[in-house]
């Protein structure tokens, strides 16, 4: 009896390396989550407060004061982290703004900083970290919804503009995901980014997106962070346990799916802190580096605090003493376990299936009602499977739910069926995991809405 049990256990126990991994941790996901420093971020934070103000307009050539100071200080911190990071200024000649009310006042240089750590398996696929590393200070009252769009004078170059939360905490936490990151070796290509001149429309972003699409980049996921630094709001909230990841509509756009994994991946190795989903593009009004992707069909979340305080917003009052790192390095982790999570996945499978249909190429779902027409059936396919693929797991939900309800672990097949299921009322999905647990993005099984028709009548 005691042996058979012994047995029993030992059978199950040699079964885990292949079905136990599912949902469970990656070990070495869960160790750069403890990598993580709030000591880093602290330093960070203060030495970005150092250089007065970021502004675009503000000096270039100062060695300790200005935009060009600080450019060059986390250029070189990136090429400190590690050799394999490849280091560069992604620079622009931007004209001045035509609007009346622009914020571009006249011809200016301007520098994103990227670092690039190429992938081993599939370093095509990219995932960008991001923040934005100018700031501003604006005269006069914030006025509307909160950012303060309204008319009014050209900032001062000389004012201090410490922007410490906006957004020296998402530097922070792109320069400490950098610096842990770069000390591994991922399947796919990070890419840590600074933006420039965010504030002054989303400009670095709106032009690095741009070029992205241009070059045909396979941009797979960007996690934008900008406004990680407050966990008390004017109001006197406090919250330093969620934070909100805003994704733009439709209901399965890449935005939204990648802000499902967030949630999900998140979540599993960051338990203390709650993904506060937001659906819709940005905070009212406000905008975003996250969303000149998103426009150019990238996956792209923003997160952000749920308690910001509008009060040190774009003020000389965005200071270090106004700005919490330990919440800067809570929302830093759940960044670190996401990007390396998905560094580490498969690429999600494919849903869909170019045919030629009247001579014409169209992509067709791989979504059926099966041969009795009354089944859910899913077909997928993966272009050159990973040899530590474990398999797929098929996941389902409403049509008005916003989380996925269903999640079934089916195994390295390439089709699933829910037998007496209706394909109407539910929307599918599947993914690609890894031996070591990795999960891809959901690949969602989403119909194309019907064209509008023009009847001809006589
Ligand atoms: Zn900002």
């Amino acid at each position: 009896m005691k042996r058979r049990s012994f047995l029993a256990v030992c059978s199950w126990a040699l079964a885990l390396p292949c079905l136990g991994q599912y949902k469970a941790v990656n070990p070495k996901v869960s160790k750069i989550v403890r990598e993580i420093s709030e000591a880093h971020v602290t330093e960070t934070l203060q030495k970005l407060e150092g250089f007065g103000t970021r502004y675009l307009y503000s000096q270039q050539e100062d060695r300790e004061r200005g935009i060009g100071a600080a450019r060059r200080w986390i250029y070189d911190q990136f090429r400190a982290f590690s050799p394999r990071l490849e280091v560069t200024y992604d620079q622009y000649r931007v004209k001045k703004g035509e609007e009346r009310n622009s914020r571009l006042v006249r011809d200016v240089d301007l520098y994103n900083i990227v670092a690039v750590l190429p992938g081993t398996v599939h370093p095509e696929q990219r995932i960008i970290v991001s923040a934005h590393y100018d700031s501003i200070v604006l005269a006069g009252p914030t006025g509307g919804t909160g950012g303060g769009d309204t008319a009014r004078a050209a900032p001062d170059p000389e004012a201090n503009s410490p922007g410490v939360t906006d957004d020296g905490s998402g530097i922070a936490c792109v320069m400490e995901l950098a610096r842990v990151l770069s000390q591994y070796e991922f399947d796919k290509t990070l890419v840590f980014v600074a933006f420039a001149g965010e504030e002054e429309g989303l400009v670095g972003s709106t032009l690095y997106a741009a070029k992205a699409k241009r070059d045909a980049v396979q941009i797979e996921a960007v996690l934008n962070n900008d406004i990680i630094g407050s966990e008390a709001s004017g109001s006197g909230r406090i919250e330093n346990r969620a934070v909100n990841v805003f994704s733009d509509d439709p209901p399965d756009s890449p935005s939204r799916t990648l802000a499902r994994y967030v949630k999900e991946i998140g979540e599993r190795y960051v338990p203390s802190m709650r993904a506060g989903l937001v659906f819709r593009q940005d905070r009212v009004g406000r905008g975003g580096d996250h969303t000149p992707f998103a426009l150019e069909g990238f996956a792209a979340v923003r997160f952000s605090s749920p308690q910001e305080n509008l009060a040190n917003e774009h003020t000389a009052t965005d200071t270090f003493d106004n700005t919490s790192p330990s919440y800067a390095a809570r929302v830093t982790r759940v960044n670190a376990a996401v990007a390396a999570s998905l560094a580490w996945a498969p690429k999600a499978p494919e849903v869909t299936e170019r045919i030629e249909r009247n001579g014409q190429q169209t992509a067709n779902l791989l979504l059926t009602r099966g041969t009795g027409r009354s089944d859910a059936v899913l077909r997928w396919k993966q272009e050159r499977p990973e040899a530590d693929l474990a398999g797929y797991a098929v996941v389902m939900r409403a049509t008005t739910a916003p989380y996925w309800e269903r999640d079934v672990f089916v195994g390295n097949v390439a089709e699933y069926t829910f037998p007496d299921l209706s394909i109407d009322e539910y929307i599918f999905g599947v993914k690609a995991i890894d031996q070591e647990g990795n999960e891809s993005l959901v690949s969602p099984y989403v119909p194309a809405p019907r064209a509008k028709r023009i009847i001809e009548t006589y």
